[in-house]
């Protein structure tokens, strides 16, 4: 048993795991040990619940006003740490440096409009149908808020749902993804320097089997939002559905993209290559399936390849992107990519390891473009959440739209046209929860509901102003007025 660096974040102290035990976090980058962490237990969330629930009433009594103002100092702290959220951010996931510090800026933004969110937290009022009552509606916090976050975007992931649980007025105990513990345990530095109150914010770091499902039985977590796979997605809504405790799930995504024949082709390339790869291609958004109307299909896929052929897999701010979070996700997606490659597909970029240099000590997969793969083909829809895109042919608008639709989720999807009709077509009848044209498939401004439709989520929306549905409840308030005591 080796002593963590990496310790738990409750009421407002750093613990080691009641264990003690500890796990270990892998650069991606090198394949070597990057630090040692706490590994939760039961134990640990009970510990960071009890806390949690003891400091809700507190925070909640504070207007929101003057919560907003404290997430508006931990936004400026964020701000002033911007180099430092960074550096943790590329040296857990691999991410160059560039793209971490855009992140770090990407989640104060989001901050900033949820901190806002303090001076509104509008209900309604409305009307009634007896004379001299008063009918509103006013926003509640439920609790203990249990997040529950992915590795892919590590600073973005956290704020993403902390600061809509802590401006509703909820205490929160966050549990950190595995592979990025290192960049929530900063994040709860940073709100204790804001002055958050001891408490209000908890971090418990662990394995989603041991911390996570015990964070997400624990009957006094009134609200659980996880984002992650679809699989753990499930599991998690039939566990906290057994108390009927409220669960927003944001899952996964195989997107398409779809390229019609009157297409900016220089432009679809550009936005394909961006939308597959970008982050390596670890995004729920990320555009997966590209499919390409048959009269354009061989100009665009040439222009593609070569597109695709002058990516720089590395971190450093100069490539394009760099490694996946770890060994278990690089052997699933390459296992994928074989699958189809069996299947008779033919792998017109990448399918392998990088390895030229100092890339073969880390988890670094060349960008991979496989050429038609039967529509249902496990890999057509099974998300590989890495630099792995599927091109299918297909003769028009219609089979366009059908092969879109035909998927187990419905996250993001993107047309490229310069057709009116087609565009709103696409926009209107494409099952998925965001939809572009001509642009890429990527994920939500902070102040826009984000999420999935079938199997991308359970219907919730975060962030923007829809996600004060997931961390409050709505009270009906009916005031009636007597006449006789004026
Ligand atoms: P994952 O589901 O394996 O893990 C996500 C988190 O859940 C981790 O913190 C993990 O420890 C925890 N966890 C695992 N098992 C658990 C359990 N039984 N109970 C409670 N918690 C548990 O996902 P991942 O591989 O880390 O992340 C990639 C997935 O996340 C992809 O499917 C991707 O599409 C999805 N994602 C979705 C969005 C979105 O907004 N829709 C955004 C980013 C990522």
């Amino acid at each position: 048993m080796n002593s963590a660096d990496t310790l738990n974040y409750i009421e407002g102290t750093l613990r080691p795991s009641r264990s003690g035990e500890t796990f270990e976090k892998i650069s991606p980058v090198n394949g070597q040990v990057l630090s040692r962490v706490a590994r939760s237990n039961a134990d640990d969330v009970r510990d960071a619940v009890a806390v949690a629930r003891r400091a809700f009433p507190g925070w909640a009594a504070l207007p929101g006003v003057q919560r907003g103002q404290t997430l508006h100092r931990l936004v400026r702290v964020m701000q002033d740490r911007q180099a430092e959220t960074a550096a943790i951010v590329a040296a857990e996931s691999g991410k160059s440096a560039k793209d971490a510090a855009g992140e770090a800026a990407g989640a104060a933004a989001l901050g900033l409009f949820f901190a806002g969110e303090g001076q509104r937290l509008y209900g309604r009022t409305t009307t009634s149908s007896v004379a001299n009552r008063r009918a509103m509606t006013i926003r509640q916090p439920i609790g203990v808020a249990g997040l529950i976050v992915p590795a892919n975007t590590p600073i973005a992931n956290v704020a993403w749902k902390a600061f809509p649980a802590l401006v509703c007025g909820n205490a929160v105990v966050l549990k950190s993804a595995e592979d990025t513990p290192g960049t929530a345990a900063l994040f709860a530095e940073m709100s204790h320097q804001a002055g958050l109150p001891e408490g209000v914010f908890n971090v418990v770091h662990g394995l989603g089997r041991e911390a996570g499902a015990a964070l997400v039985e624990h009957p006094d977590v009134g609200v659980i939002s996880f984002t992650g796979s679809t699989a753990v997605g499930r599991e998690i809504q039939r566990v906290a559905g057994v108390r009927l405790a409220r669960v927003s799930l944001e899952l996964g995504g195989k997107n398409p993209f779809v390229v019609c024949d009157d297409a900016d082709l220089d432009e679809a390339v550009r936005w394909a290559v961006l939308s597959a790869f970008s982050n390596a291609g670890q995004r729920c958004a990320s555009g997966s399936r590209i499919i390409v109307f048959a009269s354009v299909a061989d100009e665009f896929r040439s222009r593609l390849v070569e597109a695709t052929l002058k990516l720089r897999v590395g971190s450093a701010d100069q490539d394009d992107f760099g490694p996946v979070i770890n060994q278990r996700q690089m052997d699933a997606i390459l296992h994928g990519v074989d699958e189809a490659r069996q299947s008779g597909a033919r792998i017109l970029t990448g399918g392998r390891r990088a390895k030229s240099g100092q890339l073969a000590h880390g988890f670094y997969i060349e960008p991979t473009l496989v050429d038609t793969l039967a529509a249902d083909h496990p890999v057509s829809h099974q998300e590989l959440f890495g630099p792995v895109a599927t091109l299918y042919t297909v003769s028009g608008f219609a089979e366009a739209l059908a092969m879109a639709n035909d998927s187990p989720y419905g996250l993001t999807a993107c047309i490229h046209t310069r057709n009116l009709d087609r565009a709103l077509a696409f926009v209107e009848r494409v099952e998925a929860g965001v939809a572009i044209v001509n642009g890429g498939t990527f994920g939500s401004e902070p102040h826009m509901p984000f999420g999935g439709v079938k199997q991308s989520g359970n219907g919730t929306r975060e962030p923007g102003t829809e996600a004060l549905d997931v961390y409050s409840s709505l009270k009906d308030v009916y005031l009636n007025l007597d006449d006789r005591r004026l």
